[in-house]
């Protein structure tokens, strides 16, 4: 089992490599990066020139949806959508059914994601039983059957006690808290950002301080216990400051992530030519250009240290419903890509470098992952990139089940080309 990257340019960050290198892997592993590495008896895999050789993306936040809302995604379709978008591993969240509070969940996980046998999954746990907020779960042992992270994504951990808590058992265990922040007397039952928009279309809105508030306490929580502490999707400007307030007094175990469509979509979109467009509806919702414009700021200086996407598929009978009952949330395996390339490096506002950062090597580094680097020795998980590529969304053709994006018939440039994983190829594009 020998197979040589042929060509193209190698942007490794953590080693500091970046040019043009061939890449030889043996028995899932990368056995040497090297100039024109003589080919052999090996299967080659010709890369252009202007194509990028990356060490494989990770995303720290998707919904697989099983066990129990399989209709909506299942852990095989979840993951062929991963690697289609150029994903070598995934974290998956707990909010299934049931809630994933159990190592027999964590096991099933990791059960079916072999049985896809596609991109790697890390389960992550819950932080409390049912994800209810009230008692805690048993890390140790969650850990033990492979969880990486705990969160009680989906719901805020609203008990200040309860976060304390989970994030000294965190910080003993050397695993991150995650927490879907949002003050729930603050949020409500608001469906869309506070604003203008939200209340010229008659919808109840969720303020940005609903978000900052809790990670400004988080933030306090973290100090005082020491526990690895990670923002989910953060989208208001008001958080940003705090996290950035935070890392400038030195608190390098607070960490954040963003999600494409905070940085390309704000609340304007609500009243476009589709009103009420359910697939605008995410929770943190489409917040102001301020917002969007601190989201890309902290993105381009380095307060955010990766970039999400937040996966979140809901079947179109679910989503076709009026604005208020629809559920939260848009699939984003299969576009963070191309919106990355398009709207972050094309612009200049972010270097190629700092696109695998964002998308390989700070997700390793926040969930002590394997990964995010090209190493010698290390597992061969590459993921081979087109920064030229035209790319146009087409919803139908998701690999996702679920088909809800805002981004259908959206063009972009750049994409994936192909995806390995421990030195298979499981993913290939149709691009020459
Ligand atoms: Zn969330």
């Amino acid at each position: 089992m020998k197979l040589v990257v042929k060509g193209g340019r190698v942007v490794d960050p953590a080693s500091g490599r970046d040019g043009e290198f061939d890449v030889l892997i043996e028995d899932g592993r990368i056995a040497r990066i090297g100039k024109s590495l003589p080919a052999d008896d090996a299967e080659v895999l010709s890369v252009k020139p202007n194509w990028i050789v990356a060490p494989g993306l990770i995303d720290l936040h998707v919904h697989l949806r099983e066990p129990g809302q399989e209709h909506k995604e299942t852990i095989a379709t979840g993951l062929a959508a991963a690697v289609a978008g150029g994903f070598t591993a995934v974290a998956c969240m707990p909010n299934t059914d049931p809630v994933n509070d159990h190592p027999g969940v964590t096991e099933l996980i990791l059960r079916k994601a072999a049985e896809a046998n596609l991109a790697r999954v890390y389960p992550i746990g819950a932080v409390s039983i049912g994800s209810r907020g009230e008692q805690m779960s048993e890390f140790a042992a969650q850990k033990a059957a492979g969880c990486v992270a705990f969160t009680d994504d989906g719901r805020p951990v609203a008990s200040a006690l309860l976060m304390r808590r989970a994030l000294e058992y965190a910080g003993m265990l050397g695993v991150p808290i995650l927490d879907h922040c949002e003050d729930p007397s603050l949020k409500g039952d608001g469906v869309a950002h506070e604003g203008f928009y939200a209340a010229r279309l008659g919808l109840r809105g969720i303020p940005g301080v609903a978000e900052s508030i809790m990670v400004e306490r988080d933030i306090a929580l973290a100090e005082l216990t020491g526990g690895p502490y990670h923002v989910c999707h953060m989208s208001a400007r008001q958080s940003l400051r705090a996290v950035r307030a935070a890392k400038q007094r030195g608190l390098t175990h607070v960490t954040c992530e963003v999600a494409p469509h905070h940085f390309v979509l704000t609340d304007e979109a609500l009243d476009g030519p589709v009103k009420y467009d359910t697939n605008l509806k995410m929770n943190p919702p489409l917040r102001g250009n301020e917002d969007r414009d601190a989201m890309l700021e902290g993105i381009a200086d380095g307060t955010v240290d990766l970039i999400a996407t937040d996966h979140a598929p809901h079947h179109a009978d679910e989503k076709m419903v009026e604005f208020d009952r629809a559920p939260f949330g848009i699939v984003g395996l299969e576009t963070a890509v191309p919106i990355v390339f398009d709207r972050l490096v094309h612009t200049g506002r972010i270097s190629l470098g700092r696109m695998i950062e964002l998308l390989s090597v700070n997700p390793a580094r926040v969930m002590n992952l394997p990964g995010g680097a090209l190493t010698e020795g290390q597992a061969a998980d590459v993921t081979i990139l087109a920064p030229e590529l035209p790319v146009t969304v087409d919803a139908s053709a998701l690999r996702s089940k679920s088909k809800n994006t805002p981004f259908d018939r959206w063009r972009l440039k750049g994409g994936v080309v192909a995806t390995i994983v421990a030195g298979r190829v499981v993913f290939r594009a149709a691009v020459s």
